[in-house]
């Protein structure tokens, strides 16, 4: 079974982007502390210190969501479909690159996504993930999550068994509960290790490489989007937090800068031929 480690990035100090908020990001929580629980998933923003007490979402598995990020969550694993085709747009209309066009996706509880982790070889600490992917391993049965309903200050929802057959073609699995912004930037992200493993390599990437080019292309993917929410709106806010994020987590990250250059300046079809080759990103 392959993995992605694109995990939340909770271990820096967001600040202006989320404007009216920039005291609730002066102390992001780290993952793996007790207080993890006190923040919203999506926007990373702490319950504890809003300037009003507001109610915090329990998705029922060790996560919460803020009331800005909850009305923008996709409660029905069938309305990932239309972005999952935005993303298919990006890649071949802006990225030019062809993408297969039914890859899997299906929604999962943290409690699931973890349980797939064991069989990887993820650091156990990054306990949250908002996307991986499955590439091979063989058939497999997974709990997802179809659609869920809130009820007060919790969730209902409605999970089924499903056999997949994790063979030739890859399977993304998504954190339920997230908004569409999160959920289009993941699919982003993820849909570079897809490309990665539809390749048909006969070589295994170093994980700062392949993980450089899908967060370079999940920012673009955000400029990509930009324009789809109104100035001011929360969804704008949240969409230009999360590049924000992004940007700050691998700031120090040599791979993540040399990808963003060579995707602008040679596209991201030959950089990836450029990488099967020299098992590196271009200059
Ligand atoms: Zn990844
Ligand atoms: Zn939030």
């Amino acid at each position: 079974m392959g993995i992605c480690q694109s995990t939340p990035t909770t271990d820096q100090t967001p600040n202006a982007p989320v404007q009216g908020h920039s005291q609730d990001l002066a102390n992001p929580p780290l993952v793996g502390t007790s207080d993890r629980n006190e923040f919203c998933f999506s926007c990373h923003r702490p319950q504890n210190s809003r300037p009003i007490e507001v109610e915090y979402t329990n998705l029922g598995d060790g996560r919460y969501l803020c009331p800005e990020c909850i009305p923008l969550s996709l409660t029905d694993s069938k309305q990932v479909k239309p972005v999952m085709r935005r993303v298919q747009h990006f890649f071949e209309e802006h990225l030019k690159v062809p993408v297969k066009k039914d890859i899997p996706i299906f929604f999962l509880d943290a409690n699931e996504m973890n349980k797939n982790a064991g069989r990887g070889t993820i650091d156990t600490n990054t306990v949250l993930f908002y996307g991986r992917i499955l590439y091979s391993g063989g058939d497999i049965t997974l709990k997802i999550v179809k659609r869920w309903v809130r009820r007060g200050a919790a969730i209902e929802a409605v999970t089924k068994f499903k056999d997949v057959k994790v063979d030739d073609v890859a399977t993304i699995l998504l954190s339920f509960g997230l908004p569409k912004q999160v959920i289009g930037e993941t699919l982003a992200h993820e849909m570079v290790h897809a490309l990665i493993k539809l390749q048909g390599w006969n070589l295994t990437l170093e994980t700062s490489v392949e993980e450089g080019l899908c967060n370079a292309v999940a920012c673009m993917w955000i400029d990509y989007t930009a324009d789809d929410y109104d100035d001011g709106s929360f969804a704008k806010k949240l969409n230009k937090f999360r590049k924000y994020m992004i940007e700050e987590h691998h700031k120090d990250d040599a791979e993540f800068a040399k990808a963003r250059q060579a995707i602008e300046k040679y596209g991201l079809e030959h950089t990836l031929n450029c990488v099967a080759r020299t098992r590196g990103i271009p200059e």
